[in-house]
């Protein structure tokens, strides 16, 4: 994990949304964590970095009963920046799912964005460019944090819709990987091809 998102994780518990996480790195490649901690000074949860993924709870109920077919059929990177709006460096774009699989290539297209995959396959691997967060049923990530957001198919229902619209700045969008997909908080822009773009209000 990138040691800058420090800053934009949250609790997965309720808390007030100021609440900050504390990083123990434990080893590092670069500035990434690839084994180590973050804590909850409100709650004392600790929650393990390990292999380069911040566990906030396990995955597994977060890919049942979704169907997997995203996988082989995943839009171009171009594409999906033009539908995200987004030019220009920095900032963090936050992927979900199956759509993580989309982080190598937006990378190359999207030079200087950092790529945040939550609840990502299995055969995703963090990177330079990308960090791994795990949760069943929360994202992990303070509100407003993210230049876009983008939903894998395996992901494009509740409560992950919601999640991912609470991530996005108001004016920039969320990209969902399936058509009949309807965001809470987004005024849809597009619909087609596989695909549903909204704008945050
Ligand atoms: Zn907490």
């Amino acid at each position: 994990m990138y040691i800058e998102l420090t800053e934009y994780l949250r609790c997965p518990e309720e808390h007030e949304e100021q609440t900050y996480l504390v990083l123990v790195p434990q080893v590092m490649e670069g500035r990434a964590v690839t084994a180590g901690s973050v804590g909850c000074p409100v709650c004392k949860n600790e929650y393990a970095i390990a292999d380069g993924v911040t566990r906030f709870g396990d995955q597994a109920g977060a890919d049942a009963g979704f169907p997997a077919e995203a996988a082989t059929s995943l839009p171009a990177a171009d594409t999906v920046q033009a539908l995200l709006g987004i030019t220009g460096p920095g900032g963090y774009v936050v992927l979900v799912g199956s759509a993580a699989r989309l982080a190598g290539d937006l990378a190359e297209v999207m030079d200087g964005v950092h790529f945040v995959g939550v609840n990502a396959p299995a055969d995703v691997a963090p990177s330079a460019t990308l960090s791994l967060l795990s949760h069943p049923s929360v994202i992990p990530l303070k509100s407003s944090m993210a230049r876009g957001v983008v939903v894998g198919a395996d992901h494009a229902a509740e409560p992950w819709l919601g999640e991912g619209s609470r991530l996005v700045l108001r004016g920039l969008r969320l990209v969902v990987l399936a058509e009949d997909a309807a965001a809470p908080e987004m005024e849809q822009l597009a619909r087609g091809d596989g695909m549903w773009v909204g704008v945050r209000r």
